[in-house]
Order: structure tokens, then C-alpha cells, then sequence
């Protein structure tokens, strides 16, 4: 006896398969049950490659249902070992603590974003272990826009409202906002104070004759001046008496010290206002603040007591350290976590502006692109974002994510309460004939929730007939004499296929005929119940098909799952029923 004629065999290696599948996506993997097989039956121990060859077809045959299918008929068959194979509910996953979080009467984070463009996956990480970490320890979330660079990276008006949307979104919304370029007249203060210390100076060297001293560990002649002279100098720098690139405040560190980005940094340079214009505060400030005393300034007088950020920030530290010492302020805590990689994110700020620049992409939420916005155009859920990111958590190795990480977040956020409707790409009439009566379909929209509804539809023959629209995918795919089931209605028969063409018999309503013949099953649309759809693909290509006429009711920003294709968010349901593509 051959191994396929096994009637146990089969079914042992159809339940595992069926399982198998369940826990990756409907996707079975052959090698994965070879052992399991074999663990229960140690009489094919000798006949592992044909056994291979059994469980190949099996799998192919288990991975082309549907995944709401191959529930269906573990249900049916094994109802036990689909709550055996229930994972526990997990708890939810908790940050590590913040350290010394006790010494402080209120925990205060922040997120300190350029309004220089539109915030996408990248800044994920930043915002959401800063939000969590606030709201765990029942403290304060601070937004801070760090706008003070109108040259290079030029803040731009619509930014500061896309990425207060954009954290509203994330379910991360701040308690308190500030502005950078409100601040100035604070951050002079200070580099003035630093100044009239002696513990800054205001340096007129060429740039790079400053480089080439610093490398060569030398003090520059500005160094020494005296106070006086600095402070004159200073007044200078925001009368105008010196143009852009003259002269620069900069901080004293240590001229020696190892990393020569630490020695002498500099916080306050001239940008020619009439040249560059900021959009808020226009030509009002000539001198502005860099990154490290803009930033340091504002994480102490704002009270922020854990800084969270990207291990690329180490150096800002030791920079910002000599500051705090010059002040005798002491550093907040600080958290630095490691590279988040997402396989395939397009995530180049400037590559993203220049791309809308040039009309290379629709707009922010192009679907090609790892913004937010697009995120939400598609359906990604905040939720999953959320959950991903807490899971990596703020730890300081790298991590190297990618969509299908993100993907399966969501998948699980959605299956249990997405509407399920069919959707007929590339759509092909399928002719049935010898239909003996009329059919009342009516078909869940979640198999496993009969209380959310159904969507239901009379088919009546004429002249014996119906014709139905199926997808070209399985059109191509069918041959005559072969069975196929239109999913919850009845079997057919196929008895001409090919050129876009398909014909067939009615082959009877029961379900298990359809399973003994291992009929496909596709789903199918009654030729006078579709509506035009359009689904826009993460590539921003678009699927131009035909979806059920059940749809025309979805309101704009409903996710449901066009069965056998995937995830969707309805975009337009007006004058045209357009959807975008989540994923599986
Ligand atoms: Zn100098």
C-alpha cells in the first residue's frame, strides 16, 4: 500500500498541517511536520521521502484555502485541538522601569521633533516609549518643536500641525508644547551668562583654521579673550556687526579631549535674516541657537528628568555635560536605545520632501512611503505601531524590524473584528448552468461572529443559468471536469476554461462533496451585485476589480478583509468606492 492510499495517515497529516497554518497565516510549512508526523507514527521512520512527497501535497493543498476556511475545518473535525493549540492570553508586555524614577517628585519626558518635514516610522520609537514611559509613572509629556535652524533645516507651517495630528493619531498627545522659536530671548540669556562666566566665547576664526587648531588639540587666540571683549563681541554678533559665518559663540570644553566633536562646540550662529526668513518669527533674529544649548536650555528649565532618545545622541551628552557643569545644573537621566531598522521603509527624511518636491509621490500619505500618514491611509492601526514598539522596548542593541513584523501586529489587531466581504480582482463571468432553483445566500461577514451580520443575496437562475464574476487568478487556474465551490452557496462543475472564458454545471449544494473532491473554494459575486473598487497597492499601483454590492455601505476609514486578498481601508465610498491595500 502507497502512503497516499492511508486514510489515518492523511488525516493526521491534514490536522497538523491545518494547524500549522493557523499559527503562521494560513500558511503552512511542509518541513515543520515531518517530526510530528513521524513523533506519532515511528513506522514511517524508513519512509521519510515519501512521506515528504505526502506532506508536500497536503500542505499545498491546506495552504490554498483561506484562512477563515482552514478554521472552518479544524472546527468542523478536531474542535479540541483548536483550543489546545490556544495560546494563554498574553500578558501585556511591560516597559523595564526608568532609572531612578523614585528621585523625582514627577517623571517628565519629552519629544523634540524638527518641524522640517512630516513624522513617519522612524520617530516611532522616540514618541512612544516617551509617551509610555510619562504615562506609566503618571508624569508629564512634553512636545517641543526644536525649530531654530531657518537655513538648512528649515521649518516649514504645515509641519506643526501634521505632527500634532500625527501624535494624536499614535494615541500620544502632549501635555504641554513648546515652541523653539518662541525661546530665543531664554537661550541668549544663557549663552550671555556662559559668556560673562568665562565659560564661553565668541570665536571670529575662519572655520577652518578653528578646524585645523581643534584637531591639533590648540586653543584658538578667541579662547583667552576677556569678558569684556567677548561680551562686545557678542553684542556685535545680534547688531550685525558681523555677517553670517563670522563669528560663532562657542562653548568651552576641553581642548584635549578625545572625541574632537566634544572639544569647543559651538551653540549660537549667525544666519542672515533677510535671506532666510523663519516662517514663525520671520526676520526678527539674526543669531540663533544650535542643537546642544537650544536643547540642553530647555530639557533643565522644562524639568525633564529622563531623556529618551537614540544611542546616536551619546555625544550631544558629553557636550551638553560641560554646559550643565558651566551652569550647575544636574543632566537629566537619560535612555539610549539602539538602531530601529525596518527592512524596506523608506524612512530618508530629505529624500521623502525632495520626492514630494518633484511629484515622485502623491502626497504625505503616498503609500509608498513609512509615514503616518500613509500608515493611516492604509489601515496600519496606531495599536500595532504601539504594541510593536513597546515590545522592542528602549534596549540598546540594534533591531532590525520589518513590514511583515508590523503586518502581523495589525493582522491580529484587525481579524477579530474586520468585516469580511469578497472582491473580484481582474473579474471574469463564470457561466453556470443546470441551476435547479433560486438561492438565498447569505453569507457571515466574521465567520466566527454570527452577531455581527451577514450579508445576504438572492440568486435566481434564468433559463437555468447564473452568471457569476471570479477572479481572472482563478479562472487561469481552473480545468474542465474539474469541481469547484463558490464559497457558502454550491459546487460546480467546470466544463470549459481558458481565454477568459468559464463554463459550468451545478455539481450540487453539499459542502462535503466539495471537500471529498478537494474542490477549490473561490469566492464569486453575482454579476448584477458588483460595484466598481479600486484598491491602491502599497506600490501605488491600482487593482481595478469589481467588489460585492454589500460594500456600497462602508463608511470611509472602515477596515474590512476582502476574503482570499487581504486587508483594506476604505478610502472613498462616494462617486467611487476606492480602498488601500493593508496587507495578508
Ligand atoms: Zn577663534
Amino acid at each position: 500500500m502507497t502512503l497516499e492510499n492511508d486514510k489515518d495517515l492523511r488525516e493526521l497529516i491534514l490536522k497538523a498541517a491545518l494547524l500549522n497554518a493557523l499559527q503562521h497565516g494560513g500558511k503552512a510549512q511542509a518541513g515543520a511536520l515531518i517530526g510530528r508526523v513521524i513523533s506519532e507514527r515511528q513506522d514511517l521512520k524508513t519512509q521519510a521521502k515519501e512521506l515528504a512527497g505526502f506532506i508536500g501535497k497536503v500542505v499545498a493543498e491546506v495552504n490554498s484555502l483561506s484562512v477563515d476556511e482552514q478554521k472552518r475545518r479544524v472546527e468542523e473535525k478536531w474542535p479540541e485541538a483548536i483550543k489546545k493549540e490556544k495560546k494563554p492570553e498574553e500578558t501585556e508586555k511591560r516597559l523595564p522601569g526608568l532609572p531612578n524614577a523614585d528621585r523625582y517628585k514627577q517623571v517628565v519626558t519629552r519629544f523634540s521633533p524638527n518641524p522640517d518635514c512630516v513624522l513617519h516610522l522612524g520617530s516611532a520609537r522616540a514618541i512612544i516609549l516617551s509617551h509610555e514611559y510619562a504615562r506609566m509613572y503618571k508624569g508629564k509629556f512634553i512636545l517641543r518643536f526644536e525649530d531654530t535652524d531657518p537655513k538648512v533645516k528649515r521649518p516649514v507651517l504645515e509641519f506643526y500641525d501634521r505632527i500634532r495630528g500625527d501624535l494624536a493619531w499614535l494615541g500620544c498627545k502632549a501635555d504641554e508644547e513648546y515652541i523653539q522659536s518662541d525661546r530665543l530671548p531664554i537661550y541668549y540669556k544663557y549663552a550671555e551668562q556662559l559668556l560673562r562666566d568665562g565659560n564661553a566665547y565668541v570665536c571670529i576664526c575662519p572655520p577652518e583654521q578653528f578646524r585645523k587648531k581643534t584637531l591639533a588639540k590648540k586653543p584658538c587666540s578667541c579662547r583667552s579673550g576677556s569678558v569684556e571683549e567677548n561680551l562686545e563681541r557678542w553684542r556685535r554678533m545680534l547688531d550685525g556687526g558681523y555677517g553670517e559665518g563670522e563669528a560663532v559663540v562657542r562653548v568651552k570644553t576641553d581642548v584635549e579631549h578625545p572625541n574632537p566633536a566634544v572639544r569647543d562646540w559651538p551653540a549660537l550662529r549667525i544666519i542672515d535674516p533677510e535671506k532666510y526668513p523663519h516662517p514663525r518669527v520671520g526676520s526678527k533674529y539674526r543669531v540663533w541657537p544650535l542643537y546642544n544649548i537650544a536643547a540642553g536650555v530647555d530639557d533643565h528649565l522644562l524639568g525633564i528628568t529622563h531623556i529618551i532618545r537614540g544611542k546616536e545622541h551619546l555625544t550631544n551628552q558629553v557636550r551638553q555635560e560641560y554646559m550643565y557643569k558651566h551652569l550647575g545644573w544636574k543632566y537629566p537621566e537619560t535612555i539610549h536605545y539602539g538602531r530601529l531598522k525596518i527592512t524596506g521603509a523608506f524612512l530618508s527624511k530629505s529624500k521623502i520632501v525632495q520626492g514630494i518636491r518633484e511629484c515622485v509621490y502623491t502626497g504625505w500619505d503616498d503609500p509608498r512611503l513609512a509615514t503616518f500618514a500613509a500608515l493611516r491611509k492604509r489601515g496600519i492601526t496606531p495599536e500595532a505601531i504601539k504594541k510593536m514598539i513597546i515590545d522592542v522596548g528602549p534596549k540598546t542593541a540594534d533591531v532590525t524590524l520589518s513590514w511583515e513584523n508590523l503586518y502581523a501586529y495589525n493582522r491580529k489587531l484587525l481579524d477579530p473584528q474586520s468585516a469580511r466581504y469578497f472582491f473580484v480582482s481582474e473579474p471574469v463571468k463564470l457561466k453556470v448552468k443546470n441551476v435547479p432553483k433560486t438561492f438565498e445566500a447569505k453569507l457571515p461577514l466574521h465567520p466566527e461572529k454570527p452577531d455581527m451580520g451577514f450579508r445576504e443575496y438572492t440568486v435566481t437562475p434564468e433559463g437555468g443559468a447564473m452568471v457569476f464574476w471570479v477572479a481572472k487568478r482563478d479562472a487561469d487556474a481552473a480545468e474542465a471536469g474539474k469541481m469547484l465551490r463558490l464559497m457558502e452557496l454550491f459546487n460546480v462543475k467546470i466544463e470549459r476554461a481558458g481565454d477568459g472564458l468559464l463554463e459550468a454545471v451545478f455539481a450540487g449544494e453539499a459542502y462535503e462533496d466539495a471537500r471529498k473532491a478537494r474542490a477549490k473554494l473561490i469566492h464569486w459575486i453575482p454579476v448584477g451585485e458588483a460595484v466598481a473598487c479600486r484598491v491602491v497597492m502599497p506600490d501605488a499601483s491600482v487593482d481595478e476589480g469589481v467588489a460585492e454590492s454589500a460594500c456600497k455601505k462602508l463608511k470611509p476609514d472602515a477596515v474590512i478583509q476582502f476574503e482570499r486578498f487581504g486587508f483594506v481601508r476604505v478610502d472613498e465610498n462616494d462617486a467611487e468606492f476606492t480602498v488601500y491595500y493593508a496587507h495578508k
